[in-house]
């Protein structure tokens, strides 16, 4: 499609590295980048690009996100403009997609509510933390969740939580579907309570989580019972490396970018780590990262 054909009131960028849009800095070039204004205009655009027969992929901040080095053909649609967040009745705050997690924390902390201090440290938006089920210390964010508002086939809809299929680091929606907003529902948590937690988690992660080079976090997720950095350090893999992605030294989930890595790097190092976890453990990992876009 001809993008300067496409009329948003918004930005619209045009091959546009995803390097510079996902922690683990690689990925080639999206054909579109959009940032809407607002939900009339994502509908808009959502409108022009399905009248085209343009797909689009819908992101936060790209810290799940292993993009392959031929890029994305169609669209990536950024929702970093949507960051609305209000109370709505006693216990329950809208979010809009955009906000970071420890925006939300705050806000709710603010209000005097808590319960989702586990969001804390997880780095991106709550389209992200949503659309992920994310979460840490064996909580997800769908658990406080009550409605997601998604734009689906053009329209706007709320679907309450108990429509949804969610799981372990999973939400099932159907394809092109855009997370819009969540409604939270929270308890009511002193500050200084949720003030404890914040810190807390913010130190764990900064001891833990400090790998010292880009990453997207866990790889892969835990196998049922099991742990699988517990299953990598087992298989021998730590600081295994091809080109420039190494299995971090660190923390062993965590597939790091020593500088200059390509997503190809990431790949061939990810099939390594499966295929010799699943020899010394008859485990086969399944990557936690969401690995899109086009081969080289
Ligand atoms: C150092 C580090 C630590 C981390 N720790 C944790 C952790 O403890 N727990 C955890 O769960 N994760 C963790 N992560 C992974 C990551 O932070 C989470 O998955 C986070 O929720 C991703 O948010 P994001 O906004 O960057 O989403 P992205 O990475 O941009 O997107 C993630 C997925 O959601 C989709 N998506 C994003 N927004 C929307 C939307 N509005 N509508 C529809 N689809 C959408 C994308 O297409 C993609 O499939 C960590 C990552 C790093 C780098």
């Amino acid at each position: 499609m001809n993008s300067s054909r496409l009329n948003i009131r918004g930005t619209i960028l045009r091959n546009e590295p995803m390097s510079r849009h996902t922690s683990l800095k690689v990925g080639g070039v999206a054909d579109i980048f959009a940032i809407p204004e607002d939900a009339a205009d994502l509908q808009a655009l959502v409108s022009q690009l399905s009248a085209a027969g343009v797909p689009w992929l819908t992101v936060g901040r790209g810290y799940n996100l292993l993009v392959k080095d031929g890029g994305i053909r169609g669209a990536v649609v950024s929702l970093e403009r949507f960051n609305g967040i209000d109370r709505q009745g006693e216990h329950c705050i809208r979010v809009e997609a955009g906000v970071e997690n420890l925006v939300v924390v705050r806000f709710a902390q603010q209000l005097g509510l808590g319960g989702i201090g586990f969001i804390s440290g997880i780095p991106g938006t709550i389209g992200g933390a949503v659309r992920m089920n994310a979460g840490a210390y064996g909580e997800g964010i769908l658990e406080r969740a009550e409605c997601l508002t998604i734009l689906r086939n053009g329209e706007i809809r709320e679907f309450c939580i108990d429509q949804l299929d969610y799981g372990y680091r999973r939400l099932s929606l159907e394809s092109g579907d855009i997370l819009l907003a969540v409604l939270l529902r929270l308890e009511p948590r002193d500050p200084e309570s949720t003030e404890e937690e914040i810190r807390k988690d913010l130190a764990l992660r900064r001891d833990k989580h400090n790998v010292g080079f880009p990453s997207a976090g866990s790889f892969f997720k835990n196998p049922p019972g099991q742990a699988a950095w517990r299953l990598i350090d087992g298989a021998g893999l730590r600081g295994l490396q091809v080109g420039g992605a190494q299995v971090s030294e660190l923390h062993s989930n965590f597939l790091i970018n020593r500088g200059g890595a390509t997503a190809a790097d990431f790949l061939a190092l990810a099939g390594k780590v499966k295929s010799s976890v699943f020899a010394s453990s008859g485990i086969m990992l399944e990557e936690e990262v969401r690995i899109v876009g086009e081969a080289d």
